[in-house]
């Protein structure tokens, strides 16, 4: 069932470092798309079905074919590698663990969209995966993979690793591009879409760290190789991180489509002595899914079906000993904290979200509260500028339709009915 291809040298020594990773095939595929046509190489990756990773599941290969040739404006690769929505951990260890896979992956796809610069934004925080990419860069420049007459072919291609200062809105790809070009990260209108003017007015292909570090792997096995696994729009093997109440949290590789229940097989089952409560399928901006759903394939359609979305792959697990509502609570003041502000549904909007949900949560609300909750949300939902007000509601209106019980027993109880000691009424 498990078809480890990005984790596949992740427990290699010193998995990080050019001659590892050269050891076990690393940029063979460049070699094979710098023989071929740029064109011919986004024909592979349209062919082998990959979606974007980083939660909206675009053909990437389509995302590709949109930078228009006859532009005579330079085109950029920017990487989104600002990994930063709640529960998600996939992009960072990746890069920490295999940065050549990412690397490869870059100056595959630089040469496909013909561009001659490309751009890894990472988040500020994580300084050491700052440094392991600088450095993995570093030695494929010396190596002769980036720079001028890369391998001989005459294609140049210069690889900048970009630091953000931390803000989650810097991982919305117009905000990042806003970020990349020195100015306060904040959305910008789409239409145009990055494609036709992205960074600095020029073509601009954004992806995800896990889609730019799956090309190599198209290009070395091919598109069929890579279609013949997962479903059947959703293709190929992905990484999914497991975090929350499971006795091995971790990332687990796995062809897409594969349900929650396998995964926590993998993981070594939910805690011992305790039960599924419920879950996020693609981190807090997904609705949450409950025990019912164990049985959903983890691919963009099946969890689609279900009313929720596959996202980033980040499956949260908690078990009966987590307050939804707390959980829903401290998930909407993160939303809050950092919302942007350009927009006034998500600026005044999540503002709202908390101070109804702090009452609700110390048992201070009423029924009418929620009935609140759900038309606050309904008119932020849409309204807002970029998908993190939307993704701000998600866990709020899916917590109530599936554990609306659980918030009436925060009024009769006068607090958390799971936690004593929160319980006004032991006050
Ligand atoms: P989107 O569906 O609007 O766009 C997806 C991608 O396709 C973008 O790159 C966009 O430019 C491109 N695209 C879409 N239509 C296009 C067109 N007609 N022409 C050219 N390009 C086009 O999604 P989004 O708003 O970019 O991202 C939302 C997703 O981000 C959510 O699904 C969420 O799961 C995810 N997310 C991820 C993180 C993280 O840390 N990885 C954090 C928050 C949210």
């Amino acid at each position: 069932m498990l078809t480890p291809v990005l984790s596949d040298n992740w427990d290699q020594i010193n998995a990080w470092q050019l001659s590892s990773y050269q050891r076990t095939g690393g940029y063979d595929a460049l070699r094979t798309a710098l023989a071929m046509q740029p064109a011919d190489v986004v024909t592979a990756v349209k062919d082998s079905g990959l979606r974007g990773r980083g939660g909206a599941g675009f053909p990437t290969g389509m995302k590709w074919s949109f930078i228009p040739q006859d532009n005579p404006k330079p085109k950029y690769l920017v990487v989104n590698a600002d990994e930063s929505e709640p529960g998600t951990c996939k992009d960072i260890p990746l890069m920490m663990a295999s940065p050549h896979t990412l690397v490869e992956g870059v100056i595959i796809s630089s040469y496909a969209i013909r561009a001659s610069v490309a751009f890894i934004y990472v988040r500020g925080e994580v300084l050491h995966v700052i440094r392991r990419l600088q450095q993995a860069v570093q030695e494929a420049k010396d190596a002769g993979f980036i720079g001028t007459n890369i391998l001989g072919t005459g294609y140049d291609l210069d690889v900048v690793v970009h630091a953000g200062a931390g803000a989650y809105i810097c991982g919305e790809e117009t905000a990042l591009l806003d970020s990349l070009e020195g100015r306060r990260g904040q959305p910008r209108l789409r239409p145009p879409f990055p494609a036709v003017a992205g960074l600095y007015g020029c073509p601009t292909v954004i992806n995800n760290v896990e889609s730019i570090a799956s090309v190599p792997a198209v290009i070395k096995n091919g598109a069929d190789w890579f279609s013949s696994m997962g479903t059947e729009k959703s293709k190929g093997m992905t990484l999914y991180s497991l975090s929350g109440h499971v006795t091995r949290p971790g990332q687990y590789e796995a062809p897409m489509g594969i349900t929650l229940r396998q995964l926590i097989d993998l993981a070594g089952g939910i805690r011992e002595g305790h039960e599924l409560k419920f879950w996020t399928p693609g981190g807090s901006s997904t609705p949450l899914l409950t025990a019912e759903h164990l049985d959903v394939p983890l691919d963009y359609e099946g969890v689609g079906a279900v009313g929720s979305m596959l996202g980033t792959k980040a499956l949260q697990i908690f078990d009966e000993t987590v307050c939804v509502v707390r959980a829903v609570l401290r998930w909407t003041e993160f939303y809050k904290h950092e919302s942007c502000g350009k927009c006034t549904p998500c600026r005044e909007g999540t503002w709202w979200l908390v101070q109804i949900l702090e009452r609700l949560e110390k048992g201070q609300g009423s029924e009418a509260d929620l009935e609140t909750l759900l038309d606050l949300s309904e008119n932020i939902t849409g309204r807002s500028f970029c998908a993190l007000a939307d993704g701000a509601t998600a866990p709020i209106t899916s917590s109530i339709a599936h554990f609306k019980d659980e918030y009436l027993a925060h009024f009769t109880h006068g607090g958390c009915p799971l936690d004593p000691m929160a319980s006004t009424v032991f006050a």
